[in-house]
């Protein structure tokens, strides 16, 4: 019997620009290295930065703003709280992509 499409939902497509606008900003320093916000960013906006910290561990770098949907999955698990994000929208009453 084939499978019913008709009740699946649809997941926010990697890659796809969001429609909201953030930024996202990390803190270098602070960061030791886990990867937490680059393996559970939904939108793969994060990835390692080749470069060393002070400490010996490679951050995060932005791969695109533009693909940041503002969920806050990447502030909500970052161990040492060094990154967060800025939404630049200006209707406080949107609620965030998934
Ligand atoms: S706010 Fe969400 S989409 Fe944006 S970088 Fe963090 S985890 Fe990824
Ligand atoms: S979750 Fe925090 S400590 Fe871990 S890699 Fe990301 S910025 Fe660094």
């Amino acid at each position: 019997m084939p499978a019913d499409t008709t009740t699946e939902k649809t997941k926010p497509e990697k890659g796809a620009k969001s429609k909201r606008r953030s930024r996202v900003h990390i803190q270098d320093e602070r960061c030791k290295g886990c990867g937490f916000c680059i393996e559970f960013c939904p939108k793969d906006v994060l990835k390692f930065s080749p470069e060393f910290n002070a400490k010996g561990y490679h951050p995060p770098s932005v791969i695109d703003h533009d693909l940041c949907s503002g969920c806050m999955m990447c502030y909500m698990l970052c161990p040492e709280f060094a990154i967060f994000i800025e939404r630049l929208d200006t209707d406080p009453t949107e609620q965030p992509e998934a």
